[in-house]
């Protein structure tokens, strides 16, 4: 039997999973089991938000991405996260029999102020936790549905929860603080940062890639959520994302930055309530709302619909802008990270981004983009251009690891 830890990332409109052996008791803890169901609805809407039509897959890999085993739904039958959950209890231990899990780590996406660091889940923590759901609609009651679906289950195992606003707890004050009343300042409401489990990931390995990888870098996490970290030194110094995951970048289905005159207006002139306009900012705005054709940038870049192009657009223009202001902050630039979905696996976003900064001193070596290489930017680039994968999840291995061996049970 080999001790191991289960990750849990319950997310928007799917639920990732990923077991890791510990045996080693250092990183890169090993991956033994990985894989998703997606596509998760509800009754009402059988599909994802960005995606109605598709219909719920399940696909189960082993640690070398293998695939194991898979399953899909029919398009018009809605599985929800409760469903999606009973069927991983169902599905997952017989793939586990070796194994023996010690531990359950989650992705929860707002720490808010209190959780700077993963925390291990009692009731008292789940409460905290509950509070913070109005700053994180989309993720946080996911995040802890999941939780407490296996508190059930198994309330004898350990669960930590690990937190995508912890990295970005070494944001200076200035960074921080938005210019609001000191009164409304002092009740939580300023800038949290998020993706801060990905930017610990990629701070954590970016020496292996070039030791030089380190000084003043902007990392640029490209998903169907996407934000932007400067950091000095791995540490993180300025953010895009701000008090919710829907400042920032436009993403899928999220309008990033906003003039909040727009939300007055919307409230007061167009009649909307606050729930319309939260359905809206966060689930029909972004690459979806702009294009009218898909939140996914692969449909995007394959669709010759002028209003698909002119969302590509904005979305390069909006990451030019910001990797300016982040370059500022840091004061230079001395190299750039692609990672996620979109940064990981499109040579146009990375093209497009690479060909707008070339004033800040990159220049991209369109070959190694075009091949996948790790780093895309030529040997003259005063400024060094890297692709990373993220993982997440081994972030949130080792934190719920080292929550086991530094707590007795
Ligand atoms: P999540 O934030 O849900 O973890 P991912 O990091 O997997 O999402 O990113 C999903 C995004 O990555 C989608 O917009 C998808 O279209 C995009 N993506 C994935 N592969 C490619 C590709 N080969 N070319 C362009 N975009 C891609």
């Amino acid at each position: 039997m080999q001790d191991a830890i289960l990750v849990i990332n319950a997310g928007s409109s799917s639920i990732k999973f990923s077991a890791f052996a510990v045996q080693a008791h250092q990183p890169p803890l090993q991956r033994v089991l990985g894989g998703k169901i997606e596509s998760l609805g509800t009754s009402e809407r059988p599909g994802p938000v960005d995606n109605p039509g598709a219909s719920p897959h399940f696909v189960v890999t082993d640690g070398n991405g293998q695939v194991l085993a898979e399953k899909s739904w029919r398009t018009s039958e809605a599985l929800s996260h409760d469903d999606a959950m009973a069927f991983l209890l169902e599905e997952l231990p017989p793939r586990l029999e070796k194994c023996q899990v010690r531990a359950v780590g989650h992705r929860v996406v707002h720490g808010g102020a209190a959780f700077s660091s993963p925390a291990r889940v009692n009731d008292e923590v789940l409460h905290e936790l509950e509070k913070l759901i109005p700053l994180a609609p989309l993720h946080q009651p996911h995040n802890l549905a999941a939780i407490r679906t296996l508190k059930i289950q198994m309330p004898d195992l350990p669960q930590v929860a690990c937190f995508d606003t912890a990295f970005h707890h070494t944001l200076p004050e200035v960074a921080r603080a938005f210019a609001l009343p000191q009164a409304i300042s002092a009740r939580g409401v300023r800038r949290y940062g998020f993706h801060g489990l990905s930017y610990e990931y990629i701070a954590s390995v970016m020496a292996q890639f070039d030791p030089a990888l380190s000084g003043r870098v902007v990392v640029l996490h490209l998903g169907n959520g996407a934000s932007m970290c400067a950091m000095r030194d791995g540490r993180s110094i300025a953010t895009t994302m701000g008090f919710t995951a829907l400042d920032g970048l436009p993403m899928g289905t999220r309008c990033g930055s906003l003039d909040p005159g727009v939300v007055l207006y919307l409230l007061s002139e167009l009649g909307m309530d606050a729930d319309q306009v939260l359905t809206m900012l966060y689930e029909q705005s972004g690459l979806l709302g702009m294009s009218g054709v898909s939140g996914d940038m692969r449909a995007l870049e394959a669709s010759d619909d002028p209003a698909a192009q002119r969302a590509i657009e904005l979305y390069v223009y909006r990451i030019s802008q910001q990797l300016g202001a982040l370059a500022a902050t840091l004061g230079g630039l001395d190299a750039i990270v692609f990672t996620a979905g979109i940064g990981e696996h499109s040579v146009h976003i990375r093209s497009q981004v690479c060909c707008a900064a070339a004033w800040l001193g990159v220049e991209l070596d369109t070959a190694a983009n075009q091949a996948h290489a790790s780093r895309i930017s030529t040997i003259e680039s005063r400024v060094g251009v890297w692709v990373i994968p993220t993982d997440e999840e081994q972030v949130i291995a080792r934190h719920t690891w080292a929550d086991c061996t530094s707590t007795s049970d």
